[in-house]
């Protein structure tokens, strides 16, 4: 047990907002990553990673790396979003994570002798940011009620009460799967979704053969929470005043990215475009007119300010003398 440390007043987790998220911190080493293709893996130190190439921070004394620090979570609420647009290629990733950092490593390889270095794969970056694109297609085919889209990834069994989920990726694009194609996408997605236990529990809220929002929900639930399982932990603290406080935390940068995604759709982070710099901001505690940025509004009424000024001292000088 210990004192959260960044709790500051002000900050504390009402009802609007029951688990405090906002504190992890991200390191990003001032040495950035690098791409490596050859290196000696080797179980159990190795198992979490695919094949090379692989990404490691570039200095190998990676504990004394100076760093740069943020908390993404605060800082960068629309992040999902921007891993979920990133090109799948290594130039692009390896640009994402020398600004916002890695996604966190899977596993350790060997570069040199008795050094292990924490690593993660190509393979896994390209597999999260392809799961997230699914997992936000889904989404926003819910909140648009876009069954016409949904209908192609999801297929009733004839007779069962079952549905089965039959979805792949090729690179950023998703596909429905045909399921008599011997060659499907990579990676592909092709569940049944309904645990025969649920069948009753599932009609009685109103599912029927040929639904397919339900479906989709169920599909954005198999898709995120083995995630969150995996990265996010609760944990209690103590605050300044000696009380309890939740703290949902994430392990690493992919932690906070899923979280993100977990937080948008059970409605606790809410997004809107700044007017002013065209970027999402958080405003899931803000009054529902809040149009910019803090920081935006502020450079409008200083440039406001500014050209106030400009114009009285141009108009002094204009003024006849007496
Ligand atoms: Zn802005």
């Amino acid at each position: 047990m210990h004192l959260h440390e960044n709790i500051s007043k002000g900050e504390f987790p009402g009802p609007e907002h029951p688990i405090e998220v906002n504190n992890f911190v991200m390191r990003v080493p001032e040495t950035g990553y690098r791409w490596i293709k050859k290196a000696r893996v080797r179980p159990p130190f190795s198992s979490g990673l695919s094949g090379p190439p692989y990404m490691i921070i570039s200095s190998l004394q990676a504990s004394e790396v100076p760093a740069r620090e943020y908390l993404p979570l605060r800082d960068e609420p629309n992040l999902f979003a921007r891993f979920r647009d990133l090109p799948l290629d290594p130039a692009a990733l390896m640009k994402f994570a020398n600004q916002y950092g890695w996604i966190g490593e899977t596993g350790r390889l060997r570069l040199v002798k008795n050094q292990w270095i924490r690593a993660v794969s190509l393979h896994t970056w390209r597999l999260e940011i392809q799961t997230l694109i699914l997992a936000d297609h889904l989404w926003k085919c819910i909140c648009s009620d876009d069954r016409r889209t949904l209908r192609k990834y999801f297929r009733w069994h004839e007779s069962e009460f079952d549905v089965r989920m039959a979805v792949g990726m090729r690179e950023r694009d998703i596909c429905a799967e045909d399921l008599s194609n011997t060659e499907p996408s990579v990676p592909s997605w092709l569940h049944w979704l309904i645990n025969p236990r649920e069948v009753q529990a599932l009609q009685a809220v109103g599912w029927n053969r040929g639904d397919v929002l339900g479906p989709a929900r169920i599909a954005i639930i198999k898709l995120t929470t083995p995630r969150l399982s995996a990265l996010c932990h609760p944990h209690l603290y103590l605050d300044h005043k000696d009380r309890f406080v939740g703290h949902l935390s994430p392990d690493n940068l992919l932690g906070c990215i899923w979280l993100q995604f977990y937080m948008m759709v059970i409605g606790q982070l809410k997004l809107r475009v700044c007017t002013l710099c065209k970027m999402e901001m958080d405003v899931s505690a803000s009054r529902s007119t809040r149009k910019m940025h803090d920081r935006c509004s502020r450079s409008v009424r200083q440039q406001r300010w500014r050209n106030k000024k400009r114009q009285a001292s141009q108009g002094q000088a204009c003024s006849p003398s007496a």
